[in-house]
């Protein structure tokens, strides 16, 4: 593996091997890597001649400052990960390689509802951050496949969004690979690592959660479910910002379920003072 600092090396070095047809697959993450970010860069090695995998926790993305600066860093196990599962090249940049500007005059993306609901509700200007991130790793790399995790469901949304916004959509297809948990149902997620002993073993119950109410869902009016699965989490010592059962397609809230609805239930918890993510296709 090697591993690329600047972007015009990392485009020079790509524009060589797509001219010898290489099928370019790429994988962008924050670092900290666990078995879910490999599952997704082992399917890109499978696909593709040449896997690209970037690490870089992007300031833009955080709007708390708490949780940019205690963001888990593990880079040198990390390439460890990154050259056993087959990855060819990782990018590591600083800063001001992906902010030449600098970070301040970002251009803005209109994503429109998305950025008005659950994670962007709560997370004001993070989804800006992400198309700002992830639109510059693009022109960088232009891949031709960019593979993306379902554990974080609305953003394969809003980068689906930055793609076709971008008209990228033509040259690169997107790929969603599904939500790898441990074996207690908990979603593999870099901020798991900040759990004390206590918050590791409660966490699976926002998982546990979901699936009550995929369980127990009935067709009409699902207003007490999801008040039932709230109370649950906060009576365990949750704080709760959302539990909702949104449309598949469009994440537009779904009060009255029906079977024919394509639908899947969304949650965001904080456990000792870290936000955990989940969701859970329903049909
Ligand atoms: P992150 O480093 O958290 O920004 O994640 C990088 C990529 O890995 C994103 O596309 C995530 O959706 C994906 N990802 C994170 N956790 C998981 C998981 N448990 N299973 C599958 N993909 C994941």
């Amino acid at each position: 593996m090697i591993i690329i600092k600047k972007a015009d090396a990392l485009s020079q070095l790509l524009f060589e091997k797509k001219k010898n047809r290489k099928q370019t697959g790429f994988v962008p993450t924050m670092g900290a890597l666990h078995h879910g970010h490999l599952a997704i860069i082992k399917k890109s090695v499978e696909r593709n001649d040449i896997t690209v995998c970037s690490i870089f926790v992007n300031p833009t993305q955080f709007n708390d400052d708490a949780d940019f600066i205690k963001y888990p860093v593990t880079i040198e196990k990390d390439i460890l990960l990154l050259e056993a599962a087959g990855c060819n090249i990782l990018f590591l940049p600083p800063v001001s390689e992906i902010y030449p500007q600098g970070i301040q005059n970002q251009p803005d993306y209109n994503i429109g509802f998305l950025e008005t609901v659950l994670e962007g509700k709560f997370r004001p200007g993070h989804f800006q951050g992400v198309c700002q991130v992830v639109h510059r790793l693009l022109q960088i790399i232009l891949p031709h496949t960019l593979y993306i995790g379902q554990k974080d469901y609305q953003q394969c949304m809003v980068i689906k969004k930055l793609l076709s916004l971008t008209q990228l959509d033509k040259d690169i297809n997107t790929e969603i690979v599904p939500t790898m948990r441990e074996l207690d149902g908990l979603a593999m997620s870099s901020r798991n690592t900040r759990l004390s002993t206590d918050a590791r073993q409660m966490a699976p119950l926002i998982a546990k959660t979901l699936q009550q109410i995929k369980e127990n869902i009935v067709p009409g009016k699902i207003d007490t479910l999801i008040q039932t699965a709230i109370l649950n989490l906060n009576n365990a010592g949750f704080k709760t910002d959302y539990i909702e059962l949104a449309n598949a397609e469009t994440l537009e809230r779904i009060d009255n379920w029906d079977v024919n609805q394509k639908a899947i239930a969304l949650a965001a918890a904080f456990i000792d003072e870290v936000r955990l993510i989940d969701n859970i296709k329903i049909n």
